[in-house]
């Protein structure tokens, strides 16, 4: 089918800290590179929060939100002191966010890693298992959490890891749960991996056991491709696979809804280098090349991501990067402009 050539509506949170600076940086790139979208701003964050707003978004965010169905958020700061709900709880709660999505890709030799050859996507469970929220206190001495896992909530997130293997290429999924002890909850995530499983023969299916498949993403993450993992072990098995790549200020990440989702970078809003003209962009940016895909703009998604990675190979670095390869070290503008310069030329 031909492109649509109309402008997608899309919520576009500034944040706080580095964010509007990477956010300014990531919408200048999407526009030279031709994205057909239009951006809705609105207003989350600290200022949100200090305005007496315990969850740090407004109520008409919530109805563009709604609206668009897509969110390009930049990081936010929480105010310390207590009473602030962390507002990527209450979104992901409130829109059912339930598959957090998050490549993992090693940029060796640009960036020092012990792992040359990774590209690893982890998609995670994000509503259910011990994250539900249910915790009781039994006697003065015993507490207990429950594990919660449900077979429509297992097929939505299994699917989506198939679906995401398919569309984007990828040969193998890899399911790690811990069905040998838990026999009933891990057990039927696995169960239903393997009903869904059979619906897909053309990508690579494999179970590991959660504890030794983390220490096999330490030592050997070249072998692994899309993981598909309960909340719990997503959430450890997420940093642990962004740490050994190197490069954390280079990860976006995506939160998939049935209705909405949702784009970052994986890291903070960097309030040491806030207003500095020196935060990489490259984490957001990446994000946006995710939320490319999702509203079907591919095209364009990797005209961006080639122009990006050019932009690394190049030696063109901001300053969180510098190391051998770097053969200029740039501001968060001049690396955009950078990007922009290299769109459009072949990889
Ligand atoms: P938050 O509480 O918002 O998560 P944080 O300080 O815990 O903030 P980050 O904001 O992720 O965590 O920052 C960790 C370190 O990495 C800081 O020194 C920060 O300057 C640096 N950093 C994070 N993101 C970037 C970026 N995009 N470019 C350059 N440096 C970054
Ligand atoms: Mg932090």
């Amino acid at each position: 089918a031909a492109a649509s050539t109309e402008k997608v509506p899309v919520t576009v949170a500034l944040g706080d800290g580095i964010g509007p600076e990477i956010m300014g940086a990531t919408l200048r790139i999407l526009e030279a590179a031709g994205a057909r979208i239009a951006p809705q701003v609105i207003e989350i964050g600290e200022k949100v929060y200090l305005s007496g707003n315990s969850a740090g978004i407004a109520p008409e965010a919530w109805d563009s939100l709604r609206r668009t169905k897509v969110f390009l958020k930049a990081p936010i700061t929480t105010p310390s002191g207590g009473g602030y709900k962390s507002l990527n709880v209450t979104v992901r709660k409130t829109l059912g966010l339930y598959a957090n999505v998050r490549p993992c890709v090693s940029y060796a030799p640009f960036v020092d890693t012990p792992h040359d050859k990774m590209d690893v996507v982890i998609v995670r469970e994000n509503e259910e298992d011990l994250y539900a929220g249910i915790e009781h206190r039994q006697t003065d001495e015993v507490f207990q959490c429950l594990k919660l896992i449900t077979r429509p909530g297992c097929e939505k997130i299994i699917r989506y890891a198939f679906e995401y293997a398919r569309s984007h290429g990828r040969r193998k999924v890899t399911c790690m749960v811990k069905d040998n002890i838990m026999k009933m909850t891990d057990g039927l995530f696995y169960k239903v991996f393997q009903e869904i499983g059979a619906e897909y023969p053309d990508i690579g299916q494999e179970r590991f056991i959660i504890d030794i498949g983390s220490a096999r993403i330490a030592t050997h993450p070249e072998r692994f491709d899309v993981i598909v993992t309960p909340n719990l072990y997503g959430d450890i098995i997420s940093d642990i696979a962004a740490e050994i790549t190197g490069s954390v200020g280079l990860a976006g990440s995506a939160n998939i809804g049935e209705h909405v989702a949702m784009f970052e970078a994986i890291h903070g809003s960097a309030p040491d280098i806030a207003g500095k003209g020196v935060a990489n962009p490259s984490g957001l940016l990446l994000g946006a090349v995710m939320m490319l895909v999702h509203i079907r703009q591919a095209d364009i998604a990797q005209k961006i991501h080639n122009a990006w990675l050019r932009t690394i190979e190049d030696g063109i670095h901001t300053a969180d990067l510098k190391g051998e390869k770097t053969s200029r070290v740039v501001g968060t503008d001049e690396f955009a402009q950078a990007v922009v310069e290299r769109l459009g030329q072949l990889p």
